[in-house]
């Protein structure tokens, strides 16, 4: 039965208790056309990187030789993403995500940098421009001429990006006049091209209101950038504030509607944030082969430690976490080149276990070479040190949990609300009139969904995954009919939900890639088979603790001793002076 309330996401959809299983079976593979170029466009920055790039000096200057940055240039690398119609790439997002993940496998600086630039800096033209506005500025973006840069975060204004200050005041010739500051501004030191975020005033039912709209801005038509700020890792990416000043930018120079720019900020973070989730894999890869190369060579009573159980351990996580990571990331980049349109939570997903991945898979690395990994000789503390920005910018991660959650519940929440003959949430008290509905939702839609389509070997991890996928379903139904609106400020079970559907996303993207792995290969798929059960295995683990926190947990306890620290200013025991 075709339902309109059931979403085209596919992680939207297990909120209903839904499987659409043709979305991510089979898993989807990158055309042999862009394979065979994108390992050419591979192989060639591997020998430029080897020969010119040294992150150990990069770090140390902090900042990007110029004749490196010309050199990625004329690989063509500030150009991956942008049509080859207009004078790049046009490498699909899979093509994309894959360079980037090589890139960051050698440094995180470069990747930033070019992130800044493509995956945010000018993504925007990309996803919303019109043909005039990226005929005139892709192809010197493509090729480096002009570097992007995505100016949104101000010092008033970081997580809650709509409460920006900048303004743009339209003029009698239908231009506008920016006034306001940015920080943090990624190649906020070396680009020639911002979109610039700010407030407008528009006219809604005959009112005056802000809206924020997107700006395409180039340097010379005034911007300002301070110096660049000292910063903890990836520290060969500029990172500047920038200046407006009376800025006078033309009417077509409007990037999507006037007012309509929050929509082009979310839809170019939703996009970046797949980037970045790529380039925490490369790194993570990179930590692998260094965590291996140590752990095979240092010997310590009389034995290679990773001879050692809880060295084998370390290893074993790390490559377990690493195949979720890289299985989430490119099941979500192959749904938007077949024409996905609705990826925001997959790819929040992708993020949020991304950045958490590369953090513990860098930890335990640095733990492996333990002494050694602590001194600046040795790249792990750098690594360290460049992989903890993943897990701030391009919306933090308990944003964006918070955000995974209230996107993924919306449906269900309206579902009920409709099926109750009531519009608009509270659900709450309405309890035995929506009753009758809701049971019969309840047997349409937890009939137990199905994989049909898994390799017979991974049967097991299959199964866990279809039963867990209506006990999402329950929980979130339970918790809005309980709870109602308030549940838009509980944010424990927002956390929750969110990890359910991260780890969901994780098994079902894990099963797709291995049960493609096994008709592909054969019994050679069997290393891949193994990290699939052990993800699996893990993430259901966690699923069923957290569903079981819905109703059991010590939610009030710890906001209770988090308020002790608030009112007291600081941890207020001393158990020796007293
Ligand atoms: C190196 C670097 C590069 C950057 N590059 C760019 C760039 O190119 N363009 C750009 O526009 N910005 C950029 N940023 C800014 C970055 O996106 C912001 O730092 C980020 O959005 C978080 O904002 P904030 O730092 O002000 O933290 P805040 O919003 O002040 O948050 C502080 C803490 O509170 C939490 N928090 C906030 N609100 C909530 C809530 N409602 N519920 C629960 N927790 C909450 C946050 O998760 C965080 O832990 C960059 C930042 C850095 C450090």
């Amino acid at each position: 039965m075709a339902d309109e309330n059931v979403p085209s996401s596919f992680s939207k959809s297990l909120y209903f208790g839904h499987i659409p299983e043709r979305m991510v079976i089979p898993y989807p593979r990158l055309r042999p056309e862009e394979r065979d170029t994108l390992k050419l466009l591979l192989d060639s920055f591997r020998r430029y990187a080897n020969d010119h790039i040294d992150s150990k000096a990069i770090d140390e200057a902090a900042s990007l030789p110029p004749e490196v940055l010309k050199g990625l240039k004329d690989l063509g690398l500030f150009g991956l993403a942008i049509p080859e119609a207009h004078g790049g790439m046009g490498l699909s997002v899979t093509g994309y995500a894959r360079a980037m993940q090589e890139v960051a496998g050698v440094d995180g600086s470069i990747a930033v940098t070019l992130g800044g630039h493509q995956s945010i800096g000018c993504k925007g033209l990309i996803l919303f421009g019109t043909e005039e506005q990226k005929a005139r500025y892709m192809p010197r973006l493509a090729t480096g001429e002009l570097v992007a840069a995505f100016a949104l975060t101000e010092p008033g204004s970081g997580s809650d990006a709509a409460s920006i200050k900048t303004r743009a005041v339209q003029q009698p010739d239908g231009s506008f006049v920016i006034n306001g500051s940015k920080i943090w501004i990624t190649n906020g030191g070396i680009a020639d091209f911002f979109t610039v975020f700010a407030q407008t005033e528009i006219e809604k039912d005959g009112q005056k209101k802000d809206r924020i709209t997107a700006f395409m801005v180039e340097r010379s038509m005034g911007v300002k950038n301070g110096p660049d700020e000292p910063k903890l890792g990836i520290k060969g990416s500029s990172t500047t504030a920038l200046y407006f000043e009376d800025v006078r930018v033309p009417r077509e120079n409007v990037l999507g509607d006037v007012g309509g720019g929050f929509k082009v900020a979310m839809g170019v973070l939703n996009n970046g944030r797949l980037g970045l989730a790529a380039g925490a894999v490369g790194m993570a890869k990179q930590v692998i082969r260094l965590a291996v190369a140590h752990a095979t060579s240092r010997r310590q009573f009389g034995r290679p430690i990773s001879e050692f159980g809880l060295i084998k351990d370390k290893l074993a996580r790390m490559m377990i976490e690493t195949f979720a990571a890289e299985s989430m990331v490119y099941m979500t980049t192959g749904l938007i080149d077949h024409g996905v349109e609705d990826y925001s939570v997959e790819s929040a997903c992708c993020k949020v276990y991304g950045s958490e991945m590369l953090w513990r898979v860098v930890n335990e690395s640095l733990q492996i070479a333990a002494g050694l990994g602590y001194m600046k000789e040795y790249p792990y503390e750098r690594l360290m040190r460049d992989a903890r920005i993943n897990l701030i910018f391009e919306g933090t991660n308990e944003i964006l949990r918070c955000f995974i959650a209230l996107t993924g519940m919306q449906g269900p929440g309206d579902r009920l609300a409709q099926l109750a003959d009531f519009i608009k949430w509270p659900l709450k008290g309405y309890g035995l009139a929506i009753d009758f509905v809701v049971d019969k939702f309840k047997t349409q839609y937890y009939g137990g969904p199905r994989l049909d389509h898994v390799h017979p070997i991974l049967k097991k991890e299959a199964v866990l995954f279809e039963d867990y996928v209506p006990e999402l379903a329950k929980a979130v139904e339970k918790t809005l009919r309980k709870h109602g609106k308030e549940i838009s400020e509980m944010q424990y079970v927002q956390k929750r939900v969110a990890d359910v559907t991260i780890d969901l996303y994780m098994m079902i993207a894990c099963i797709a890639r291995t049960t493609a792995s096994m008709i592909e290969k054969g019994p050679e798929a069997e290393r891949e088979a193994r990290l699939c059960r052990a993800v699996c295995g893990r993430a259901a683990g966690r699923i069923k603790r957290n569903i079981r926190m819905f109703d059991d947990n010590d939610d009030e306890l710890l906001k209770a001793i988090a308020k002790d620290a608030t009112d007291a200013t600081q941890y207020p025991f001393d158990v020796v002076l007293g």
